[in-house]
């Protein structure tokens, strides 16, 4: 520690830990990172097996354009650069049915055509849908500042910037996609409404999901998320920061209204000035502080899971000949029912990724499947003893195995099994709530659960993480971290411009 200078604890190194640290060192901080695990990145990351890296979070990141404020914040943090490569993905993502498949393309002209082509009695709808997701190209995360701190020209701003949105918010804001998708006539389409985010999720959340991609702001950076995370690492300790790993935190210690500290799992106890918590919302206020603490709405949305679905996956990767290709990098395909949790599923996809060479060996790529897992389906998981669970586990891999091959026949016999992971392993990798690697769905039945990042109780503790804002994701993350720091320099009565 620099003599002077006042210290920040971050427990957690995920990317909302790594953005909080960075941005702390340059605001003049000595900044310290706690992280349970040996590895930086959090949810953020990948691993190797056989031979190969299974690349497990970027499927598209939000702010990757030049110009918008998001792209500024991972810059600065070192995530990207200028020089950035992207993988060369043109589509959102494909869906098929009944031997017929749809794509949702970058290139919106080329979507409507194709899908017009494909459903000509959907017309109409499909020429809204093209309109309503152009709209929502003006959608952008503000990453300036934290809007408790907007003033009325930012709300001008915003609203000159956003000026269509809201008819999407109007239209799509209060239905599911579920509901959304039957407004097609073609059981293609309705399919592919619903194929890529829950079918409980607000209808608006689909339109700016795709909007990002197709207005070339929802990149995927080449080398993967684990070198992501690895170059936000980099960063934060080129600034000075230290991150110390195989260190757990077991709670944080309070004095009166102050937060002088916390305790490690292995007792010892380290001082702070100021604490910035990027952990799971719901280890915070169940280990580390009491849950007196818990501001109502985040205690609302824990006992309504109903209303506040949390989502986790069960996944599988394989080796596969480099040359496989499906219709696009993700493919959705319809398979045989079959139950993974508490639910029975008849879709699922299916990811390539042989366009990034960190997840190609010789000439075999890695290939993943992914089924939706949510709160019932976590239940079942939990209560598996140890051999069920691995029993479980290997079973349904076959039942994927087989669902795989039945759809690309070119597989069969050709598909080496490299891993599967579960709820279960968010759980133990991250403390992930109920296995979740997002933060609750957004349905259309709830306010969107935003935390106001402070505690009335404890002056000195700030919240960041996905968990903080509805529904999570990287760039909540990014910039829930660089805004717990703003927060602490508008107590200091210090410049927020960092
Ligand atoms: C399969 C998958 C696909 C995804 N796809 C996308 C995508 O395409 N786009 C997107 O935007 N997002 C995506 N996400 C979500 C994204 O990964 C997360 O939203 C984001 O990484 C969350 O960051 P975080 O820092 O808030 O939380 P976390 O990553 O959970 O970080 C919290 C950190 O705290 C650590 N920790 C927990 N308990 C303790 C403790 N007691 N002491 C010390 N440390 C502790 C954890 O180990 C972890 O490193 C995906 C996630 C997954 C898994």
């Amino acid at each position: 520690m620099t003599a002077g200078k006042e210290k920040v604890v971050v427990i957690g190194g995920g990317v909302a830990g790594l953005t909080a640290g960075t941005y702390a060192l340059l605001a003049g901080f000595d900044v310290e990172i706690y992280e349970k695990n040996a590895i930086p990145g959090g949810e953020c990351v990948g691993w190797n097996r056989k031979g190969f890296h299974i690349d497990n979070c970027i499927h598209w990141l939000t702010g990757t354009k030049k110009g918008t404020e998001l792209y500024e914040v991972w810059k600065k943090v070192g995530a990207l650069s200028d020089d950035t490569e992207y993988a060369p993905i043109d589509a959102f993502f494909s869906s098929t049915y009944n031997g017929q498949s749809a794509t949702l393309w970058n290139d919106l002209k080329r979507t409507e055509k194709e899908l017009i082509e494909i459903s000509p009695e959907d017309e109409e709808e499909i020429r809204k849908f093209i309109e309503y997701t152009e709209y929502s190209k003006q959608c952008l995360i503000p990453a300036a500042k934290p809007m408790e701190m907007w003033g009325i020209k930012d709300y001008m701003k915003m609203g000159a910037s956003m000026k269509d949105f809201p008819k999407v918010m109007k239209e799509f804001g209060k239905i599911s996609i579920t509901e959304y998708s039957k407004r097609f006539k073609s059981p293609l389409l309705r399919k592919m409404i619903s194929d890529y985010l829950p079918g409980d999720y607000a209808a608006y959340s689909f339109f700016v999901s795709y909007a990002t991609m197709a207005d070339g702001n929802g990149g995927v950076p080449m080398g993967a998320s684990l070198q992501m995370s690895l170059r936000m690492e980099k960063r934060f300790k080129e600034l000075g920061g230290t991150i110390c790993y195989n260190k757990g935190v077991n709670k944080i210690v309070i004095d009166k209204k102050k937060a002088t500290g916390v305790e490690l799992e292995d007792g010892s106890f380290v001082s702070a000035d100021h604490v910035i918590s990027t952990v799971d919302t719901h280890v915070l206020f169940n280990r580390m502080i009491s849950s007196k603490y818990m501001p109502k709405e985040l205690k609302k949305a824990y006992d309504e899971p109903k209303n506040y679905p949390a989502i986790s996956g069960f996944q599988v990767a394989y080796a596969v000949d480099k040359d496989f290709k499906a219709e696009g990098e993700t493919t959705f395909i319809e398979i045989e029912p079959f139950k993974v949790g508490s639910r029975t599923f008849n879709r699922m996809y299916v990811k390539t990724y042989g366009y990034d060479p960190v997840s190609v060996n010789g000439d075999r790529q890695v290939i993943q499947t992914c089924i939706s897992q949510f709160d019932d389906d976590y239940e079942v998981w939990k209560s598996l003893d140890k051999d069920e669970y691995k029993k479980v586990k290997d079973a349904l891999v076959a039942e994927v195995t087989r669902r795989v091959e039945e759809a690309f026949p070119a597989l069969k016999g050709n598909m080496e099994y490299l891993d599967a992971w579960t709820p279960l392993t968010y759980e133990r990798y991250c403390n992930a709530y109920h296995g979740s690697y997002m933060s609750f769905i957004t349905t259309p039945v709830v306010k969107q659960l935003r935390l106001k990042g402070q505690l009335k109780g404890i002056d000195n503790l700030y919240l960041a993480g996905q968990w903080t804002s509805a529904p999570g994701g990287l760039p909540v993350a990014a910039t829930s971290g660089k805004f717990a720091v703003q927060r602490l320099l508008k107590n200091q009565h210090r410049d927020i411009n960092i």
